[in-house]
């Protein structure tokens, strides 16, 4: 829309909104005298037809070149008549696919191979190629030619299989692992998330897998990996495994999965280098093939020796020795925060009052464009992407404003708590009833200050008083989410074979459930006195300038998720807002955040 010249882009609209109503004849009688002029200019080289007939030159083009086109830019506007034109020509889909399209989407596998092309134009291509295959399928079907996802499946089709393993519900990263490997000739069996071990297996014997991906957000995850790959071995599976996603990386792979799979397990970065990757475990070539394993065999068995050599030099404290080396505070003087109740809440929200507390950042990253808002817009390689996909992503969220698509939710309680001097807290109700107690880690190596002294080793509960210290002190908690209508929204773009609106989608929810985290807890800090003051710069929130902490459970203050199960049971998550717990206390929906506020003015992460 932004691309339509404007001087024809108002004359259009003018037409179409009725816009000049009082006189109907007055806005057609100006597009077509708008018409006539840019007919008379036509000649005149670089004026206004030459302007607008720019966006589609690539219309005169012949037809392959056409199809390419499309792919490469990710343009979806013609590809259906050129797609059908292209079948007339051909005479059967397999032709078009094995011809114009996958020639096509080479060059975007060259490019994106070359750094020349980023995820989001890929997954656009990968659109265009989806909406090009729907129209070859039905005629597929009745001639009962074998079909992959995306394209044929050729007799050289290597088929890989994409799992998120049970108890986990990420599921951008692996999506659009998934697309990169079909835009590069892959047939791609997708499982899903929460998938159970024998599902895998029994998957990879009836799709005749050649490559198996495990992907995985939450710590739990690296367990259920291992087991996976336990499974795999007693089985007698031999095909390769690659491991993906937040928690994991190269040396959790080589130390804690290698070990247990006799095949290759191998850590992929980042879906940039999946192809890279499996083309190593895939080739033509069987010696090939066996010196890949071997080599990945070797690099893991060597980072995991030079990590047990450094992990026995290690000084781990005893659970007493740490706990002398505690964060103290003199409770006789320290400020405590009165919330203005105790009680649990839930803080009415929607989207569009959200829209200010997105910190867009995170959005870039999911698609692997790393740097910062706004400066992002400037860098050299990338920056028109982000750009576009800015754009995008602000049209979508518009959408979903306007269509008032999501229902986000936000829960937060305030308990009377106090500390047994030690790392457990107790949470109470107004009556001083003990409701559940909760015990929180304390840091253990034994790790030396800046300036040469023994460091604090803290735990959260430091930060509330102690029952000895004589005074009423508070812990508060929340729980936020995007809300269920996520999925279904981003489902009904998948139904349009529309891979980046439906990633996007996600992506957006995730900015959602964060921006309403950052709402709660600046709500929060008022509601509790402190914050009514604060009159902080959005740059500030997101550095989180302000007095006190929001710990998640699962991240280094508290690494236990398990924790978030009191969190659930204190304020009835599940019941009140619909956020459930997976086997390893993942939050479903996935676009969801839930932590414990912890007021103390010297609170910090650790
Ligand atoms: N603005 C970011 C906010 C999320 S990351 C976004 O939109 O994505 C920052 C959050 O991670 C913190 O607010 C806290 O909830 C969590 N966090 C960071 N470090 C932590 C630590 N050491 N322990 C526990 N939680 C931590």
């Amino acid at each position: 829309y932004d691309e339509i010249e404007p001087e024809l882009l108002k004359r259009v609209e003018d037409v179409i909104l009725n816009r000049k109503s009082s006189n109907p004849q007055g806005a057609s009688e100006e597009l077509v005298a708008f018409a006539e002029k840019l007919k008379a200019s036509a000649v005149e080289p670089g004026g206004a037809t030459a302007a607008i007939a720019k966006g589609l030159e690539w219309r005169t083009l012949a037809l392959d070149e056409r199809i390419s086109h499309a792919l490469v830019k990710g343009v979806d506007s013609h590809i259906v008549e050129d797609t059908e034109r292209a079948l007339a020509e051909l005479g059967s889909p397999i032709a078009v696919i094995e011809g114009p399209l996958m020639n096509g989407m080479r060059i975007v596998g060259d490019l994106f191979g070359e750094g020349k092309m980023f995820l989001p134009q890929v997954v656009k291509s990968a659109r265009v190629m989806k909406k090009a295959v729907a129209v070859l399928e039905p005629v597929m079907l009745a001639e009962r030619e074998k079909r992959t996802v995306m394209g044929a499946e050729t007799e050289k089709a290597k088929t890989f299989l994409i799992a998120t393993v049970k108890g986990d519900v990420h599921d951008i990263g692996k999506n659009i692992v998934g697309v990169v490997l079909q835009c590069n000739g892959y047939r791609v069996v997708d499982l899903g998330v929460m998938v159970s071990t024998s599902k895998i297996v029994d998957a990879i014997r009836s799709e005749k897998a050649d490559i198996v991906g495990l992907s995985g957000l939450i710590t739990p995850s690296l367990d259920e990996m291992r087991l996976n790959l336990e499974e795999f071995e007693r089985v007698g599976l031999k095909v390769p495994v690659l491991i993906g996603g937040a928690t994991t990386s190269g040396l959790h792979t080589a130390v804690k999965l290698d070990p247990y799979y006799s095949g290759a397990v191998s850590h992929v970065l980042d879906a940039s280098r999946v192809v890279e990757v499996c083309q190593r475990f895939l080739s033509e070539n069987e010696a090939d093939r066996v010196a890949a394993v071997a080599a990945v065999k070797e690099s893991n068995l060597r980072t995991r020796e030079e990590y047990l050599g450094k992990a026995s030099s290690r000084k781990v404290l005893s659970p007493e020795a740490a706990r002398l080396r505690k964060f103290s505070s003199d409770w006789a003087k320290t400020d405590i925060a009165i919330p203005d109740r105790t009680g649990v809440f839930d803080w009415p929200v929607s989207v569009g009052e959200l829209v200010e507390y997105i910190d867009w950042s995170p959005l870039f990253w999911s698609w692997e464009l790393k740097g910062l808002y706004p400066k992002i817009f400037e860098h050299p390689k990338y920056g028109d992407q982000a750009k576009q996909l800015f754009a995008d992503a602000k049209g979508l969220l518009d959408r979903i404003v306007r269509e008032n698509r999501f229902h986000p939710r936000v829960l937060v309680g305030f308990f009377p708590a106090v500390t047994d001097g030690a790392e457990t807290v107790s949470f109470r109700d107004r009556d001083g009833k003990v409701l559940d107690t909760i015990t929180f880690e304390r840091q253990l190596d034994d790790e030396v200050a800046a300036d040469g002294s023994s460091a604090v080793r803290y735990s959260l509960a430091d930060f509330v008083a102690p029952a000895a210290a004589g005074r009423e002190d508070y812990v508060g908690m929340f729980a936020v989410t995007a809300g269920r209508d996520v999925e279904a929204f981003a489902q009904s773009f998948l139904r349009q074979h529309d891979d980046y609106q439906s990633i996007l989608v996600k992506a957006l929810a995730d900015r959602i459930a964060e921006a309403a985290a950052e709402w709660a807890h600046k709500r929060a800090r008022a509601f509790c006195g402190f914050g009514r003051t604060e009159n902080l710069a959005f740059e500030d929130l997101l550095k989180e300038n302000y007095r006190g902490i929001r710990p998640a459970p699962g991240y280094s203050a508290c690494p236990s998720h398990a924790h978030k199960q009191k969190i659930w049971k204190l304020m009835q998550v599940k019941e009140r807002i619909g956020i459930a717990l997976t086997e390893s206390d993942m939050m479903d929906p996935a676009a969801s955040v839930s932590g414990f506020y912890f007021n103390h003015p010297d609170a910090r992460y650790f």
